[in-house]
């Protein structure tokens, strides 16, 4: 595997707001690569992490550039959209425990990421932005907040990039209510996945996307799209490897399961930083698994780990 020092994490990241008793809300700053970006600089202190995105001028947006520049994740990939703002979202725990979430997001600076009809200053030039890294880190939910024209930039950026060199990594993180159409979702997360070298999936989003019938399905079709490295995450079952044998990793169970928020997303970046290092396929998967378990056992998305 090629030497990876220079990784960017392209997404959306978002206020997010934990509705408290009365009137109380905590503000915190949070979103799927965001979460990732933030642990690997945690966790490989030697790689350069960029996150890619487009916040406004507002103070919203210095407040998340400020928690960028507190957790050392590079923030020269960061647009300015003139009138836009981030995204926000709302999380409520009702009597019971069970957890609901509200977005408003439809508008966010980010939706104009890569787009033609972009403001200045929003990064248009999907393939400059790229060349610049050695890995670059994107999820489903990256491709449902671009536009039609947006997403395609990104694809074709993606082909030259890895003709050069370049890395994928991709996280299929199926979120319905983002995509208008469920079709438009599988015909782009497998485009995704046929130009993808580190897989990073979980085993429920690509059943409720591909409805396959099982695991065992699931791991036929990644290898179909050609998918020759990562792992399938399977929860507390333990992730399996997707390179050249399917065995799953021997995992501890969690002691702990506070709050399951950013379980993928930790996974991700303590697989990435191990890769990164020089660990084996199986000591990534146990090093991903390692940090996912002290993010659950905590409520929170970014919480202290070791
Ligand atoms: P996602 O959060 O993307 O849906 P998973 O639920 O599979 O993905 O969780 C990601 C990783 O977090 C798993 O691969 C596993 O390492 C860890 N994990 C999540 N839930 C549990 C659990 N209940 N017990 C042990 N590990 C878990």
């Amino acid at each position: 595997m090629p030497p990876i020092t220079r990784i960017a994490c392209i997404g959306e990241v978002m206020i997010e707001l934990i509705a408290g008793h009365g009137n109380a809300a905590e503000l915190n700053v949070a979103g799927d690569t965001y979460n990732t970006a933030v642990y690997l600089k945690r966790h490989a202190r030697g790689l350069d992490v960029d996150y890619v995105t487009a916040l406004g001028r507002d103070t919203f947006s210095d407040r998340i550039l400020a928690h960028m520049t507190a957790h050392d994740v590079g923030t020269k990939a960061v647009a300015r959209h003139p009138t836009r703002m981030p995204g926000l979202y709302a999380i409520e725990t009702d009597a019971l425990g069970e957890r609901s979430f509200s977005y408003w997001r439809e508008t966010s600076a980010a939706r104009t990421l890569f787009d033609s009809d972009g403001a200045e200053g929003v990064p248009r030039n999907a393939a400059e932005v790229l060349a610049h890294y050695d890995l670059v880190l994107l999820t489903g939910i990256t491709l449902a907040i671009l536009s039609c024209n947006a997403r395609n930039r990104l694809m074709t950026a993606i082909d030259a990039y890895r003709a050069g060199g370049g890395q994928i990594a991709f996280d299929s993180n199926y979120r319905p209510h983002l995509w208008n159409d469920p079709a438009l979702a599988r015909r782009e997360t497998e485009a995704m996945w046929q130009r993808t070298d580190i897989a990073l999936p979980s085993v429920d989003d690509e059943i409720a996307l591909f409805g396959d019938a099982d695991e065992a399905a699931v791991l036929a079709r990644l290898a179909d799209c050609g998918i020759k490295a990562g792992a399938l995450k399977c929860a507390e079952a333990g992730p399996v490897n997707l390179g050249s044998d399917s065995t799953r990793a021997k995992v501890s169970p969690a002691t702990q399961v506070v709050d399951t928020t950013a379980a993928g997303d930790s996974f991700n970046a303590g697989y990435i930083a191990a890769l990164a290092l020089g660990a084996t396929p199986t000591d990534a998967m146990i090093a991903g698994h390692t940090l996912a378990l002290q993010v659950i056992a905590k409520r929170g998305g970014i919480v202290d780990t070791d």
